[in-house]
Protein backbone atom coordinates (compact mmCIF):
# COMPACT_ATOMS: atom_id res chain seq x y z
CA UNK A 1 0.00 0.00 0.00
CA UNK A 2 1.88 3.38 -1.02
CA UNK A 3 0.19 5.35 2.16
CA UNK A 4 1.75 8.55 0.15
CA UNK A 5 -0.62 8.30 -2.35
CA UNK A 6 -3.38 9.20 -0.05
CA UNK A 7 -1.70 12.24 2.00
CA UNK A 8 -2.47 15.23 0.19
CA UNK A 9 -0.36 18.58 0.53
CA UNK A 10 -1.58 21.62 0.85
CA UNK A 11 0.84 25.02 0.33
CA UNK A 12 0.49 27.87 2.43
CA UNK A 13 -1.09 26.21 5.17
CA UNK A 14 -1.17 27.35 8.10
CA UNK A 15 0.99 30.08 6.63
CA UNK A 16 3.22 31.07 3.58
CA UNK A 17 5.78 28.80 2.67
CA UNK A 18 4.84 25.83 4.91
CA UNK A 19 3.73 22.19 2.80
CA UNK A 20 0.74 21.31 5.03
CA UNK A 21 0.79 17.13 5.00
CA UNK A 22 -3.00 16.79 5.20
CA UNK A 23 -3.76 13.22 6.92
CA UNK A 24 -7.38 13.43 6.20
CA UNK A 25 -7.70 12.03 3.15
CA UNK A 26 -5.96 8.65 4.11
CA UNK A 27 -7.55 8.54 7.67
CA UNK A 28 -11.66 8.85 5.61
CA UNK A 29 -10.58 5.68 3.68
CA UNK A 30 -11.09 2.66 6.13
CA UNK A 31 -8.91 0.16 4.10
CA UNK A 32 -5.96 2.34 4.19
CA UNK A 33 -5.83 3.79 7.49
CA UNK A 34 -6.27 0.31 8.72
CA UNK A 35 -3.66 -0.42 6.50
CA UNK A 36 -1.41 1.79 7.81
CA UNK A 37 -2.07 0.81 11.69
CA UNK A 38 -1.65 -2.58 10.75
CA UNK A 39 2.21 -1.64 9.68
CA UNK A 40 2.73 0.68 12.06
CA UNK A 41 2.16 -2.20 14.39
CA UNK A 42 4.11 -4.56 12.69
CA UNK A 43 7.52 -1.95 12.96
CA UNK A 44 6.56 -1.26 16.83
CA UNK A 45 6.19 -4.69 17.98
CA UNK A 46 9.28 -5.96 18.95
CA UNK A 47 9.34 -2.76 21.83
CA UNK A 48 8.14 -4.38 23.89
CA UNK A 49 5.48 -1.46 24.88
CA UNK A 50 3.49 -0.63 28.04
CA UNK A 51 1.39 2.39 27.01
CA UNK A 52 1.04 4.36 24.08
CA UNK A 53 1.23 8.49 24.72
CA UNK A 54 0.09 10.62 22.00
CA UNK A 55 -0.03 14.37 21.90
CA UNK A 56 -3.28 16.44 20.90
CA UNK A 57 -4.60 15.99 19.00
CA UNK A 58 -3.60 13.60 15.38
CA UNK A 59 -1.54 11.45 17.83
CA UNK A 60 -5.07 10.33 19.31
CA UNK A 61 -5.94 9.24 15.90
CA UNK A 62 -2.73 7.24 15.29
CA UNK A 63 -1.84 6.57 18.88
CA UNK A 64 -5.23 5.47 19.92
CA UNK A 65 -6.00 2.93 17.22
CA UNK A 66 -1.99 1.28 17.73
CA UNK A 67 -3.03 0.97 21.54
CA UNK A 68 -6.03 -1.11 20.62
CA UNK A 69 -4.26 -3.57 18.23
CA UNK A 70 -1.50 -3.88 20.46
CA UNK A 71 -3.62 -4.30 23.48
CA UNK A 72 -1.96 -1.58 25.14
CA UNK A 73 -3.16 1.64 27.12
CA UNK A 74 -3.06 4.79 25.94
CA UNK A 75 -2.52 8.26 27.90
CA UNK A 76 -3.56 11.46 26.33
CA UNK A 77 -0.52 14.29 26.24
CA UNK A 78 -2.70 17.21 26.42
CA UNK A 79 -2.29 21.20 25.75
CA UNK A 80 -2.30 23.20 29.11
CA UNK A 81 -5.15 23.63 31.14
CA UNK A 82 -7.29 20.60 29.56
CA UNK A 83 -6.48 17.98 31.64
CA UNK A 84 -9.06 17.63 34.80
CA UNK A 85 -6.85 15.88 37.28
CA UNK A 86 -2.97 16.83 38.86
CA UNK A 87 -0.67 17.74 35.92
CA UNK A 88 2.88 18.56 35.10
CA UNK A 89 3.62 20.57 31.89
CA UNK A 90 6.71 21.60 29.70
CA UNK A 91 6.66 24.23 26.92
CA UNK A 92 7.66 23.33 23.46
CA UNK A 93 7.99 24.88 20.12
CA UNK A 94 6.43 23.48 16.59
CA UNK A 95 7.44 23.83 13.32
CA UNK A 96 5.40 26.96 12.99
CA UNK A 97 4.21 28.34 16.74
CA UNK A 98 4.91 27.72 20.56
CA UNK A 99 3.05 26.04 23.27
CA UNK A 100 2.53 24.12 26.53
CA UNK A 101 1.83 20.13 26.61
CA UNK A 102 0.74 18.47 29.84
CA UNK A 103 -0.06 14.73 30.94
CA UNK A 104 -1.56 14.12 34.18
CA UNK A 105 1.19 12.77 37.02
CA UNK A 106 -0.03 9.36 37.33
CA UNK A 107 -0.61 8.50 33.79
CA UNK A 108 2.64 6.85 33.83
CA UNK A 109 4.10 3.92 36.07
CA UNK A 110 7.81 4.31 37.24
CA UNK A 111 9.69 1.86 34.99
CA UNK A 112 6.58 1.59 32.10
CA UNK A 113 7.82 1.18 28.40
CA UNK A 114 6.45 3.96 26.70
CA UNK A 115 5.93 4.72 23.06
CA UNK A 116 5.01 7.92 21.75
CA UNK A 117 2.75 8.08 18.63
CA UNK A 118 1.66 11.64 16.57
CA UNK A 119 1.17 11.94 12.80
CA UNK A 120 4.34 13.75 11.97
CA UNK A 121 7.89 14.43 12.81
CA UNK A 122 9.28 17.91 11.86
CA UNK A 123 11.29 19.55 14.06
CA UNK A 124 11.02 16.99 16.50
CA UNK A 125 9.92 19.81 19.37
CA UNK A 126 6.72 18.20 20.17
CA UNK A 127 8.46 14.70 20.87
CA UNK A 128 10.86 15.70 22.97
CA UNK A 129 8.64 17.83 25.01
CA UNK A 130 6.34 14.36 25.26
CA UNK A 131 9.84 12.85 26.33
CA UNK A 132 10.92 15.08 28.66
CA UNK A 133 7.32 14.47 30.61
CA UNK A 134 7.27 11.05 30.43
CA UNK A 135 10.87 10.99 31.93
CA UNK A 136 9.71 13.06 34.71
CA UNK A 137 6.99 10.58 35.53
CA UNK A 138 9.68 7.74 35.51
CA UNK A 139 8.44 5.86 32.22
CA UNK A 140 11.28 4.93 29.69
CA UNK A 141 10.88 5.80 26.11
CA UNK A 142 10.99 2.55 23.79
CA UNK A 143 10.43 4.51 20.54
CA UNK A 144 8.83 6.80 18.80
CA UNK A 145 6.49 6.27 16.04
CA UNK A 146 4.32 8.51 12.79
CA UNK A 147 2.75 7.86 9.84
CA UNK A 148 5.02 11.21 8.09
CA UNK A 149 8.66 11.87 9.15
CA UNK A 150 10.08 15.24 7.07
CA UNK A 151 13.35 14.31 6.58
CA UNK A 152 14.36 18.18 5.51
CA UNK A 153 13.51 19.34 8.69
CA UNK A 154 15.98 16.67 10.95
CA UNK A 155 13.65 15.91 14.27
CA UNK A 156 15.05 12.17 14.23
CA UNK A 157 18.67 13.99 14.51
CA UNK A 158 17.47 16.64 17.61
CA UNK A 159 15.85 13.13 19.48
CA UNK A 160 19.62 11.67 19.70
CA UNK A 161 18.98 7.44 19.72
CA UNK A 162 15.65 7.40 20.04
CA UNK A 163 14.16 4.19 18.14
CA UNK A 164 11.92 5.76 15.50
CA UNK A 165 9.69 4.78 12.58
CA UNK A 166 7.81 5.91 10.25
CA UNK A 167 5.58 4.93 6.93
CA UNK A 168 5.97 7.65 4.47
CA UNK A 169 8.72 10.45 4.87
CA UNK A 170 9.38 13.47 2.34
P1 LIG B 1 7.41 19.16 15.47
O1 LIG B 1 7.20 19.40 16.91
O2 LIG B 1 8.11 20.30 14.81
O3 LIG B 1 8.06 17.84 15.17
O4 LIG B 1 5.97 19.17 14.77
C1 LIG B 1 5.16 18.07 14.80
C2 LIG B 1 3.79 18.45 15.23
O5 LIG B 1 3.27 19.50 14.44
C3 LIG B 1 2.86 17.26 15.11
O6 LIG B 1 2.07 17.15 16.28
C4 LIG B 1 2.03 17.57 13.89
O7 LIG B 1 0.68 17.23 14.09
C5 LIG B 1 2.19 19.05 13.66
N1 LIG B 1 2.55 19.36 12.25
C6 LIG B 1 3.62 20.01 11.80
N2 LIG B 1 3.64 20.08 10.46
C7 LIG B 1 2.54 19.43 10.05
C8 LIG B 1 2.02 19.10 8.75
O8 LIG B 1 2.57 19.44 7.69
N3 LIG B 1 0.87 18.37 8.76
C9 LIG B 1 0.27 17.96 9.88
N4 LIG B 1 0.73 18.25 11.09
C10 LIG B 1 1.85 18.96 11.19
Amino acid sequence: MNFKDYIRVIHDFPQPGIRFKDITTLLQNGEVYRGAIDELKKLVEAMNIDVIAGPEARGFVIGAPLSYALGVGFVPIRKSGKLPADAIEASYSLEYGKDKLAMHRDAIKPGQRVLIADDLLATGGTIQTSLNLIEQLGGVVAGAAFLIELNYLNGREKLGDMDIVSLVQY
